[in-house]
């Protein structure tokens, strides 16, 4: 028989495939069952517009066989099957599609990943195989036909003997220990689950079971024997296509466990089913808690994809806008195609209908957890309430609006989180504004010098993250409700007069104090602080904590609070102060010098000078 040459791109694409350094090469089964399952529907579909067409749609069905000493793995369908021009055309050359992606793509080494993501179909066969045999029969005709490849060199078809209708993929699987799990019965159980499990059509295979014997006599010993039987791999209709209705929870639960491998069990989950310019099926789950490298740039987010049953991509990024990354589940579409590209995904426009869909459904989902289900919602907050704070910060605040009213913040109400909405329901007539206060942890916040002067007044926001300061920065008033640090200069309006006059007094004293610590931008008395003596506080945008978080991020260094020391006009520390300014300027200044290393260590914030700072505290101990 004489060995006929691929057309060139087949070529290339083929020499791919068999050098692939491509690590999952475990979805060629994935290919050569979608192509199974495509010839039953071609035909089914002709069985329904030509009567002499005379098939049972229940007798459909793919079988999956291995053969361990010849080292094969067979797929069989029966299906429309091929003829020899079918076998030569179709096997010959790649799909079009496929190879002008192929094409465009082949420059670079690492689009390697193409056999990934456009579905290159039956050639993916090579990464495991050394031999491909293709017998197939089609349907209505009297010949079958052989198609035979060992590679680049070539094809050879020839006539063969096959008595039913259908195509039987045989793969000699390639030498070598890496590629043994593909003769392993479970390990292609396990793929045909993971890849292929809602195909429409049975996908069948010889399982062997250990069975205990029945026993002749009560006292007989155990005995063993092995049974072979012929089982459905798949499960055929997947849950999210089924009737809501006829669902437990339970089911949810177990498929999202399942699927997902996480054993708590999810918040919530979402199934819908949407008809109209663009169908689609989907199932969306809330987990309870946060992966452990959600917040590393490891976590990958993205929803399963399926397109009429077929798994096309495990992690389809586009799906989910990133404050909601956290969220896991599946999308099936009949919309979609198959030979769908990381490049194409973001103009598809079937998929952008698709996730602004689910944005709003997932949105809504959370709004009536909020309300109804307050306990499980702080479990959400608790796992990924930094992460929509992140969304309200990103972007330069553009989706801040969507986000602010799922945001919840531990407050001084009652030590208990709260939504924006609800500080605001319980404001004082006369309050302008929202307070927070950022610290490192709720107690060492809670005792802070402005805060526990304040929070007998007001309501008190406490941020314990970094984000939080900066997503209430971007959010900037809410409900006509100004959003104010209490620790920033801007509580300023609410001074009282008296001490406006005192500080305008002592307008010099403050500039000598200035001169000893050069990071101070302003000192001035207060009447704020209950008990301590001195605070620090900031002007201007950058705040204390966001030195504090800037600090960790590299090249940001040089961003500094403009700080403010500012002193308990009503402690006796202001009197000596005065005193000094008139009697020793020099012990002003180191005053000034131990009163805000002080103030910094409240703040949480090192001291740059230590050295000097313990001989001067120790030099006044002395006295
Ligand atoms: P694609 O499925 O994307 O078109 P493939 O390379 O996987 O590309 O397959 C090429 C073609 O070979 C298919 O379009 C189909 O016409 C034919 N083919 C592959 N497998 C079978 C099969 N089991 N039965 C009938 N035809 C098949």
């Amino acid at each position: 028989m004489k060995m006929k040459e691929f057309k060139t791109e087949s070529k290339k694409l083929m020499d791919l495939m068999i050098n692939s350094i491509y690590t999952n090469k475990e979805i060629f089964l994935r290919e050569i069952i979608s192509n199974a399952s495509d010839a039953i529907d071609k035909l089914h579909y002709a069985s329904l517009t030509d009567s002499k067409i005379k098939v049972n749609k229940d007798d459909f069905k793919i079988d999956v066989s291995i053969d361990k000493q010849n080292r094969t793995l067979t797929i069989s369908d029966n299906g429309i099957g091929m003829s020899k021009d079918e076998l030569e055309n179709n096997l010959g050359t790649i799909a079009k599609s496929g190879s002008e992606d192929f094409k465009n793509n082949n420059e670079h080494k690492k689009d390697i990943d193409i056999i990934g993501q456009f579905g290159v179909g039956f050639y993916s066969a090579f990464m495991v195989a050394s031999k491909v045999t293709v017998i197939s029969k089609a349907y209505g005709s009297d010949e079958a036909y052989s198609w035979v490849s060992e590679g680049v060199n070539g094809y050879v078809v020839d006539k063969h003997e096959k008595n039913t209708y259908g195509t039987d993929i045989i793969l000699t699987i390639k030498d070598g220990e890496d590629y043994d799990e593909f003769l392993d019965t479970y390990k292609i159980q396990e793929l045909i689950r993971k890849y292929s499990d809602y195909i429409t059509v049975p996908i069948n295979m010889d399982l062997e079971h250990r069975h205990l014997k029945e026993k002749k006599n009560e006292n007989d010993k155990d005995e063993y024997e092995t049974v072979v039987e012929n089982q459905t791999i798949n499960s055929l209709i997947p849950l999210w296509k089924r009737n809501k209705s006829k669902i437990s929870d339970e089911d949810y639960d177990t498929f999202y466990s399942d699927k997902f491998f996480d054993y708590e069990k999810p918040l919530t989950h979402i199934h819908t089913a949407a008809e109209g310019n663009v169908s689609y099926n989907s199932l969306l789950y809330i987990p309870s808690h946060a992966p452990y490298d959600f917040y590393t740039k490891d976590y990958e987010k993205g929803l399963q994809l399926y397109s009429n049953g077929v798994l096309i991509m495990e992690k389809c990024a586009e799906l989910l806008p990133d404050y909601f990354s956290f969220v896991r589940g599946i999308v099936d579409s009949p919309d979609l195609s198959l030979n769908i590209s990381r490049e194409t995904l973001q103009q598809d426009k079937v998929l952008k209908t698709i996730a602004k869909s689910l944005e709003s459904k997932i949105k809504k989902e959370l709004e009536i957890m909020r309300d109804e289900r307050r306990e499980d919602y702080e479990k959400f907050i608790t796992a990924f309430g930094s992460q929509l704070k992140y969304g309200i910060y990103a972007n330069y605040g553009m989706d801040k609006d969507k986000l602010m009213d799922l945001i919840m913040f531990y407050s001084s109400n009652d030590n208990k989180y709260t939504t924006l909405k609800e500080y605001v329901s319980r404001k004082k007539d006369d309050q302008k504004n929202i307070y927070y206060a950022p610290g490192e942890n709720i107690n060492r916040i809670e005792n802070s010098p402005k805060v526990s002067s304040l929070k007998d007044k007001y309501e008190i926001l406490y941020c314990t993250e970094h984000i939080d300061e900066f997503a209430l920065k971007v959010i900037n008033e809410y409900d006509g409700l100004k959003l104010v640090n209490v620790n920033s200069e801007i509580t300023k309006e609410e001074t009282k007069d008296e001490v406006k006059k005192v500080n305008e007094e002592f307008n010099d004293m403050f500039s000598l104090m200035k001169e000893s610590v050069p990071d101070l931008s302003e000192v001035k008395f207060t009447d704020d602080l209950k008990e301590h003596p001195v605070c620090l506080s900031s002007s201007g945008e950058i705040s204390l904590e966001m030195e504090k978080a800037l600090k960790d991020i590299p090249n940001s260094q040089h961003i500094k609070a403009s700080k403010v020391l500012e002193i308990n006009n009503n402690h006796k520390i202001a009197e000596k102060l005065k005193e000094l300014f008139k009697t020793d300027k020099d012990k002003l200044k180191d005053y000034t010098k131990v009163l805000y290393a002080l103030s910094r260590l409240m703040e949480g914030l090192d001291i740059e000078n230590p050295t000097e700072i313990s001989s001067l505290v120790c030099e006044y101990l002395d006295k």
